[in-house]
């Protein structure tokens, strides 16, 4: 009834579009590569890629987050892809290069699913039936006793694999300690923010000098050589703004045309800036720190005080030093009173290496403590920081939910093993859907068995045995090249890492297979856009509804 009518041009000239199977492969495609190029960093004896960026800086690292940040991802499902990463990063700090990979093989199992002609909705369906099945078993066999020898070995497993071997151990310690200061309760819950924990970077020295620091450090010196070099019983004023004679925002041009004016109008300035100095002397100060910057008269004025005085203090630093010492952070010097003072037992300053940094110590609320990162060259530091990075949370994650697993790919063996069983008794096509979901999880003990050059099908076919036979914990051992019992070998990870990587990679997955139509329009003229072709699409539906409409007047 339609032949013979001019095709309604709903889409803008020049929009690409793909749909149904062209679709669909180019999707999976896509995200099967992006799963495929970083599977190779996964586990301990994952290797490293290097990453140069468009100015020619380079990365080199093995962290999922971190590698997915750099690639410059065109593919809108490849994106997609990457977001799990981040999120996954986010949430939990560990685990992503596990989220992408299983997300890249829940699509390719799905594929051989779609060739058998199963529809994309009964995959998703039996997809997400395995997930919710996988996060119930996780909670099943998780340890919940967790002391701080458990929590270490969490701290180590996430750092396996990072190149900071040999001080792991070391470092972990640092992490364990650093997270247990700052747990917090409430509502009867245990809460960590690792952002509570300031981590500071200094060059030179190695990596075991890195220490625990009891209080907040910051990388600045005192502004003036006469000024204490340390302050017991710190009175400490936090001011956001400048101790300088503020300069106009407009060019502003004053006249003097009496030459004895001059003096009196610098001596109005330095009068200004004492009184500044007044103030906060008045208001009880020993300590005064500032965001923004402190003139040459003003510092002169508070040595003379002997208050102890840094200037362009970052503001992140201001905010944990606030916290930390119970200060009142303020903009105008009037303002300042006693009680806006934060206070902490000592503040000084230190030479560490080559420069000169202000601690404070003993802080009214002890829950702030820093890491100070040491080591050899900028790169060492940065990968320190790095793997603390993803130590401190998952220390973090596993004191809040108080649940960890076993690692090495025995999670997942025996989540398969589960699923496995649960498949005959939903029946049906989601059958085959559940049954590829568990072959998918199985994708991390084949890698971690493959990275690690051993036969992945041995080792396979190994786990499965072994998990038949009732040995939970049994897994890849990556470092010795053999399988084993994980729980023995202290490969600990928070349950968390592994709920969160099944489930984000099992809706992006979904999502993913659902689509069968891309369509993307022409990137130089953004205006109109999809949109343009709304009013026309819009008319001839008028146009309908207004015929369909007419009986009923
Ligand atoms: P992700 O970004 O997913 O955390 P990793 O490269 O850190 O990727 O590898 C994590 C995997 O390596 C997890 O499955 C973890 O259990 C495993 N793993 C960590 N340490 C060991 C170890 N010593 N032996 C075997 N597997 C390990
Ligand atoms: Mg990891």
């Amino acid at each position: 009834m339609l032949s013979g009518q001019i095709p309604i041009l709903v889409l803008k000239e020049g929009t690409a579009r793909e749909s149904g199977k062209d679709a669909q492969r180019n999707n999976i495609e896509a995200a099967k590569a992006i799963a495929d190029t970083i599977k190779t960093t996964l586990g301990p004896k994952g290797m490293d890629k290097m990453l140069v960026d468009s100015l020619g800086d380079i990365t080199i690292s093995n962290d999922g987050a971190t590698i997915m940040k750099q690639m410059d991802v065109d593919h809108p499902t490849a994106k997609m892809i990457v977001e799990i990463a981040k999120g996954q990063d986010q949430e939990v700090g560990d685990g992503t290069t596990s989220a992408v990979v299983i997300a890249g093989e829940l699509l390719k199992q799905a594929e051989v699913l779609l060739e058998q002609s199963v529809h994309p909705t009964v995959i998703a369906n039996g997809y997400k039936l395995a997930s919710t099945k996988a996060t119930e078993v996780l909670d099943k066999i998780a340890l919940k006793n967790i002391d701080d020898v458990s929590l270490k070995n969490v701290a180590k497993t996430a750092m396996t694999g990072k190149n900071v071997g040999g001080v792991t151990d070391f470092l972990a310690d640092i992490a364990v300690k650093a997270v247990k200061s700052i747990v917090e309760e409430r509502d009867g819950k245990k809460v960590v923010d690792v952002d509570n924990i300031l981590v500071q970077k200094k060059f030179g020295g190695g990596i075991t000098d890195t220490e625990l620091i009891e209080g907040v450090v910051i990388d600045k010196e005192k502004v003036h050589p006469r000024m204490p070099s340390e302050v017991t019983g710190a009175k400490i004023a936090l001011i956001d703004s400048g101790l300088e004679i503020k300069k106009t925002e407009i060019d502003a041009k004053i006249q003097i045309t009496d030459p004895s004016k001059i003096q009196a109008f610098l001596d109005q300035e330095e009068e200004t800036l004492k009184t500044m100095a007044d103030k906060i002397k008045k208001a009880g100060a020993n300590v005064v720190l500032s965001q923004k910057g402190v003139d040459d008269l003003a510092q002169h004025f508070l040595a003379k005080e002997g208050i102890y005085a840094v200037r362009r203090v970052k503001k992140s630093d201001m905010e944990k030093i606030a916290k930390a010492t119970g200060a009142r952070i303020i903009t105008n010097l009037d303002d300042l009173s006693q009680k806006d003072l934060g206070f902490a037992n000592k503040v000084e300053e230190r030479k560490i290496g080559d420069d000169r940094l202000t601690f404070i110590m003993g802080c009214k609320f002890p829950k702030s403590v820093s890491i100070m990162i040491r080591g050899g060259t900028q790169h060492t530091i940065d990968e320190v920081e790095r793997a603390l990075h993803d130590a401190l949370k998952v220390v973090g994650v596993a004191i809040e939910d108080g649940a960890i697993v076993v690692g090495g790919g025995a999670i997942e063996a025996e989540i398969a093993l589960e699923l496995r069983k649960l498949a005959p008794t939903v029946g049906g096509r989601e059958q085959l859907a559940i049954e590829s979901f568990a072959n998918a999880l199985e994708v991390i003990p084949r890698t971690l068995a493959e990275n690690a050059g051993m036969d992945s099908i041995d080792t396979l076919l190994a786990l499965r045995v072994a998990h038949q036979s009732g040995k939970k914990n049994f897994g890849v051992d990556a470092l010795d090249g053999a399988t084993g019992d994980m729980l023995a070998k202290n490969v600990l990870e928070p349950t968390r890492v592994k709920s969160h990587a099944i489930e984000s990679a099992t809706e992006v997955a979904t999502m993913i297979l659902r689509i069968d139509d891309v369509i993307s329009s022409k990137k130089s003229k953004s205006e109109g856009g999809p949109q343009g072709g709304g009013p026309e699409g819009m008319g001839g539906m008028g146009g309908m509804g207004g015929m369909g409409g007419m009986p009923p007047m």
